[in-house]
């Protein structure tokens, strides 16, 4: 679900008086102690390290802005901190720039699946479609989307997606939850490239002058 790359994440907000938004970001690890059911329970397992004993790793980031003075503290019991790259989220990267429009990557389809064309997992990439250049991308700035899959052959595709519809209501969507759909789809490309220069074709296919024979 490339929507849930972009969509779904709330900004942290300042007050609305807020005249110069900009947040501290710091990170603190605890030891945290569970208390145990049975007091004489002590643990036996080799290793110090393991996530059954009694304690745990508590993980509080404080995020607070010295204009507005809002703080927002950020806690839980064995929340994980990653520490990894633009690349491979996917979010955070510039947009490509192909056909006059801009291709917004999600996370590399192969994430996770081992060594892709490039000898990594890091590639390739998916991507939502705009035409203009925006800061913080939303569901209306979608103009198309295009993304990979197999035919019945085994041979990788790209599909594209041009020109938002609204998507079908088979189930509600749940919080947080974005679908986008295209009123119209090709999935025979042989390149993210090539399926960027159709989706520009759909997307201006309706302004071309028509010529006319006199
Ligand atoms: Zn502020
Ligand atoms: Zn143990």
């Amino acid at each position: 679900m490339i929507e849930n790359t972009y969509f779904g994440w709330g900004q942290l907000p300042h007050t609305t008086t807020c005249t110069s938004p900009a947040w501290d970001v710091d990170v603190r690890h605890d030891l945290g102690t569970r208390p145990l059911t049975a007091a004489e329970l002590t643990h036996h397992c080799p290793d110090e390290h393991c996530a059954h004993t009694g304690a745990f790793d508590r993980v509080t980031v404080r995020v607070i802005c010295r204009s507005c003075g809002t703080a927002h503290v950020i806690t839980g019991e064995a929340l994980a901190r990653t520490v990894t790259t633009t690349q491979a989220l996917g979010y955070g990267q510039a947009p490509r720039q192909i056909a006059g429009l801009y291709l917004w990557p999600g996370r590399p389809v192969l994430h996770g699946y081992g060594p892709g064309r490039s000898g990594l997992d890091d590639q390739p990439y998916e991507y939502l479609v705009t035409t203009t250049l925006v800061d913080r991308l939303t569901p209306g700035d979608c103009v198309g989307a295009i993304g990979r899959h197999r035919t019945a052959g085994g041979h990788p595709r790209w599909w594209a997606g041009a020109i938002p519809t609204p998507p079908p209501l088979r189930v509600l969507p749940e919080p947080g939850e974005y679908r986008l759909a295209w009123a119209h789809r090709t999935s025979d490309h042989t390149s993210p490239d090539e399926a960027a220069t159709w989706i520009h074709g759909a997307l201006y296919a309706d302004q071309q002058p028509l010529v006319v024979a006199v």
